[in-house]
């Protein structure tokens, strides 16, 4: 095997402005740009591969973008001199320098990911398993709003393509029924619906606020409730499918879930997880345990979106629900490459590793360098 060793570290930042002007979620939280890190990993034979981590602000998960750079600091000098096509090498010397900060690992697992693939040509969806040739339904995330606005806005998403959409409610029990009921109503055959909480729900008002919808609804309820104890009482009282995403990050609480019984299938997201090595093993756990899954990201650009490809495209179609569109929600093109959505689908791409450009002129100057 030729030498290949990483010689090099930058790291760039860009603002992702929401592409929906303000986004809200359950607990007042409000977004309007999102703070990208990317990082470049230079090696011994000139090869370069990238990676992007965007956690979704500073109060979806235990994620922040100022930790996501200086977890990268504490990270990248321990990995100048390693192979990055030795994926669980990395990410054990990612562990032994910094405990947990997934978010700030997963930029550069991925950018390993995408200089394997393209040291011995294949797609990174090959380098995972090889491809199923299941073009992969996309959704879109739509935020809080009023019943009028989330059935107007469901319907311009259908129009645009979309194959689902993960919705969001605000943790009032009335006001989310009617907006489900909204949301829901033109609903076509073949469209799914994640209903998500974003663990806005306590067990008592997400009771009521399942009392009172139409009964027929189908829908996948997410994170309902901010803690593991609430999610598993409601999950005994309610016969609603339940999907874990806040409180499914790490193997010991995808482990925790089979445990417990707790979940019908999880909102798997990259950077959460801490890279596509991970998520490999994520999905190979919910597959084993029966769980249907999604494969998202917190938010991100085109290098997020195309680690999300690369992974939903290894997926086998019973279990994959669906993928998330995370360029819809920023109006910031950071890189370049053949993600083309035809029919509300989009497959990866055959080139190697992930198959993206990075527009240099949107990286401007690195923020930080390790070599
Ligand atoms: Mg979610």
């Amino acid at each position: 095997m030729t030498d290949l060793t990483i010689t090099r570290i930058d790291v760039f930042q860009a603002t992702l402005p929401y592409s929906g002007g303000t986004y809200t979620l359950s607990r007042n939280r409000t977004y309007t740009s999102f703070d990208a890190t990317f990082v470049r990993i230079t090696t011994s034979t000139g090869l370069e591969g990238w990676g992007e981590s965007t956690p979704f602000g500073s109060t979806y998960v235990a994620a922040h973008a100022l930790g996501v750079r200086a977890g990268i600091a504490e990270i990248a000098p321990h990995l100048i001199g390693l192979d990055p096509r030795h994926v669980d090498r990395i990410n054990e010397a990612m562990d032994d320098a910094l405990a947990g900060h997934e978010a700030a690992k997963a930029a550069i697992d991925i950018a390993c990911w995408d200089v394997f693939g393209k040291a011995v040509g294949m797609p990174v969806c090959d380098l995972l398993g090889g491809r199923t040739d299941v073009g992969l339904p996309i959704i879109s995330s739509i935020g809080v709003g009023t019943p009028q606005e989330m059935r107007a806005r469901v319907d311009e998403h259908r129009r645009r393509g979309y194959i689902g959409r993960s919705i969001k409610i605000a943790g009032e029990p009335a006001a989310d029924a009617a907006s489900i009921a909204a949301a829901l109503a033109d609903r076509q055959a073949g469209e799914m619906f994640l209903v998500d909480a974003n663990g806005g729900l306590t067990v008592e008002s997400a009771l009521r606020m399942l009392r009172l919808l139409p009964a027929g609804l189908d829908f996948i309820l997410e994170a309902p409730c901010a803690t593991w104890r609430e999610c598993v009482s409601l999950r005994r009282r309610t016969d609603v499918p339940i999907y874990f995403d806040e409180l499914a990050v790490t193997d010991a609480s995808i482990v925790q879930m089979m445990a417990d019984d707790a979940v019908e299938g999880v909102n798997m997201k990259i950077s959460k997880t801490g890279g596509l090595t991970r998520c490999r093993r994520v999905r190979d756990m919910c597959i084993a345990a029966g769980y249907t899954f999604s494969v998202q990201d917190t938010v991100g650009s085109d290098i997020s979106f195309a680690a999300i490809v690369h992974m939903g495209q290894t997926v086998p179609e019973r279990y994959l629900r669906c993928i998330l569109e995370t360029r819809d929600m920023v109006t910031l093109k950071t890189a370049d490459g053949p993600f083309e959505v035809v029919d509300g689908r989009v497959k990866a791409p055959v080139l190697p590793g992930l198959g993206i450009t990075p527009r240099m002129d949107v990286m401007g100057e690195a923020v930080a360098s390790y070599f």
